[in-house]
């Protein structure tokens, strides 16, 4: 038997004495693409952010093909799992290919001349050839988040993490970017996902998990959360946004 990618462990994480996340626990094939919806505050970034341990945890254990994330130098985890934030998070003063090249660089060592043959390669997977040598703020919204996917994915990771990618965007752009993260889920990377868009979650999803003041309060499949919800919560909060 072969472990899961992603193995998380009866988690708990407090800010002072706010209990954010509450004994999470959950597991990730290869190829899955989780998609973890809740109301605001409910520990959904923080979550994201314990995997790639940009936070610590107080108790429990996670664990990435196999090996707690602990016991893996901070450098290979963030290239190992890449991560999409609201608002792209590009240094303004880098143009689109810049940004891309900067891990490449920096995280894998990359010299020159192959770093920026592999971010040209990745901005044309997400749509972004004629963009290469724009700076941030000659991209619109959309654009600005497909080179942020761009550059996660140029570390080659072995699991990508999105927190809510498209919910700064303007209504017309959320469409381009889902399109390159349905792209992606198809051409088999694994996922998790914070989003609030319900066609997504239930045309990609292989789960879906409710979290609600730090419990994962229902997790199954799109179609049993959406036809056929065990919990009440988990109804009316699917029900609100769909
Ligand atoms: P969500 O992403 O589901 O909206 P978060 O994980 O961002 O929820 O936040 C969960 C709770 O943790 C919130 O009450 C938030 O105020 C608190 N929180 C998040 N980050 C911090 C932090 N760095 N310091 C203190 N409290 C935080
Ligand atoms: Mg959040």
């Amino acid at each position: 038997m072969t472990d899961p990618l992603v193995d998380v462990d009866d988690v708990y994480k407090s800010y002072g004495e706010e209990r954010v996340l509450d004994g999470i626990s959950f597991e990730m094939d290869r190829q899955d693409v989780q998609v973890l919806v809740g109301p605001s505050g409910s520990g959904k970034s923080t979550m994201l952010r314990c995997i790639n341990r940009l936070t610590d945890i107080d108790d429990g254990d996670i664990a990435l093909d196999g090996t707690s994330i602990f016991d893996i130098d901070e450098n290979d985890l963030r290239r190992d799992v890449g991560m999409v934030f609201q608002d792209g998070n590009l240094f303004a003063h880098l143009t689109a290919i810049e940004n891309v090249k900067l891990g490449l660089k920096r995280v894998r060592d990359m010299g020159d001349k192959k770093a920026t043959e592999k971010a040209a390669w990745e901005l044309e997977q997400v749509g972004l050839r004629e963009q290469a040598n724009s700076y941030p703020a000659e991209l619109s919204g959309g654009q600005k988040q497909r080179v942020g996917i761009a550059r996660a994915l140029a570390m080659d990771p072995k699991l990508m993490l999105f927190d809510e990618p498209t919910s700064a965007l303007d209504p017309e752009l959320i469409g381009e970017v889902l399109a390159v993260m349905r792209e992606l889920a198809d051409e088999g990377m694994t996922m998790l996902v914070v989003t609030h868009e319900m066609r997504f979650a239930r045309q990609v999803a292989t789960d879906i998990m409710f979290l609600e003041d730090g419990r994962i309060v229902e997790h199954g499949p799109p179609e049993q959360l959406f036809e056929d919800p065990e919990n009440e919560r988990t109804a009316s909060f699917l029900g609100r946004l769909t």
